[in-house]
């Protein structure tokens, strides 16, 4: 039999997708594993976005292809939100609906790169972007961060080259929770804008903030030349509990968006149907859920954060202020527990304490394993206790 393509021997499959997977696997055969691998909030869709959908299939409205770009009152329901919520003006046309975001992410960077540009991405970053970039041909210039895991224009200056064509920034970060400043997002952004880079702004976990007012400013929000450069991800997924419905977005200027547009219809044809009814009414019903369900990460950070900084070997550099991750410094941890990768250390975690985390190699950073504190309270409770029994073990 032939070989298959070079792009799928190279590819690396999703390592969140895997750990959940193992987790799933130890459950299967009985044994009670809690699960803080997992990248999804673990509420139900709010019932009035499912009543949507079901009218939108009682009334016919799904049954045939849609437009590639999506409906036209969602992508006019994603401008109005924008508008309401960051105070910035863009038009429908601007506006492109994809299956999920991370089809946003990977049509955008099919029709950003050609072979050999280089992406700047600072780590640590979410699993799917490198291999999205290569995917599309592009070339990754990991950027190492500074303790807080930021990166700063002085870092991005030693990182780029003369083949750069953009930089992904993700705040609310995912793997860490970080959140950026604003100053901070600007000065970057005037960075990019001066070495004329588009800046690839994924602002899934935008609403998703604690300890301070949501949404987060969206980099359009920072200067107009700024916008120029800027492509902005979003999606339903993370702020309504719809990973399963499938819808994102890619917000930015018209050239983009109607070559996107090419593209997805080739990809996608569109995304589905009864999803996008669902999304236009996550984005335009009632938002008393999107407060509830924060209130409730806020909680539960409030509640593991302590517990989890007081593990022996693991570090926090500071609370984090987004999104449902932590990201502890292992380093301490793993040789209290003997072990040479983080790989092992978490599959020790998961074989002898039955919790399910992911090695930050994954995200660009070795020292690390991420936490997901979607989960119940009495859950995350249960996993603190015995990760601090498998530590002193
Ligand atoms: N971007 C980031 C940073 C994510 O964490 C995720 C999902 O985990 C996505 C994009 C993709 O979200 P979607 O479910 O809309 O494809």
């Amino acid at each position: 039999m032939k070989q298959l393509a070079q792009r799928a021997r190279a590819v690396q499959p999703s390592a969140t997708l895997q750990a959940s997977q193992r987790a799933k696997a130890l459950m299967a055969s009985g044994v009670d594993v809690i699960n803080l691998g997992v990248g999804q909030p673990d509420f139900q869709t709010p019932v009035a976005i499912k009543q949507a959908a079901i009218r939108a299939i009682e009334a016919d409205q799904v049954d045939g292809y849609t437009a590639t770009t999506g409906i036209a009152p969602l992508r006019q329901a994603v401008a109005d939100h924008l508008q309401a919520t960051q105070n910035v003006t863009v038009t429908a046309d601007q506006v492109v609906v994809t299956t999920g975001a991370k089809m946003a992410l990977y049509a955008l960077f099919q029709v950003m790169l050609d072979p050999g540009d280089d992406v700047l991405l600072p780590a640590p970053y979410w699993v799917s972007y490198a291999e999205q970039i290569r995917l599309a041909g592009g070339h990754v210039l990991e950027v190492a961060p500074t303790a807080d895991l930021k990166v700063t224009p002085a870092q991005l200056d030693s990182a780029v080259t003369p083949a750069t064509k953009a930089i992904v920034l993700n705040s609310p970060q995912n793997p860490s929770g970080v959140v950026y400043t604003p100053d901070e997002l600007k000065a970057i952004g005037e960075w990019a804008v001066a070495h004329d880079l588009w800046i690839v702004s994924d602002e899934i976990y935008g609403d998703l903030v604690y300890d301070r007012p949501a949404p987060e400013p969206s980099m359009l929000t920072l200067s107009d030349a700024i916008t120029d450069h800027t492509i902005v991800i979003n999606g339903v997924s993370k702020t309504y509990a719809m990973t399963g419905w499938r819808i994102g977005w890619v917000i930015g200027p018209k050239a983009v968006t109607a070559a996107l547009g090419k593209v997805l219809s080739h990809m996608t044809g569109n995304p589905a149907a009864v999803s996008q009814y669902a999304a236009l009414d996550a984005l335009t019903g009632d938002q008393a859920s999107v407060t509830k369900m924060n209130a409730s990460f806020q909680e539960r950070l409030d509640t593991i954060y302590p517990l989890l900084t007081a593990l022996p070997g693991f570090k926090l550099v500071a609370k984090p202020q987004g999104a449902f991750y932590l990201f502890p410094d292992v380093r301490e941890a793993m040789a209290i527990k003997h072990c040479t990768t983080t790989s092992e250390f978490v599959t020790r975690v998961l074989e002898e304490a039955h919790v399910a985390v992911v090695p930050g190699e994954a995200f660009g950073l070795p020292q690390h394993i991420r936490m997901s504190y979607a989960a119940d309270r009495d859950q995350l409770l249960t996993a603190m206790t015995r990760l601090k029994e498998f530590m002193q073990s």
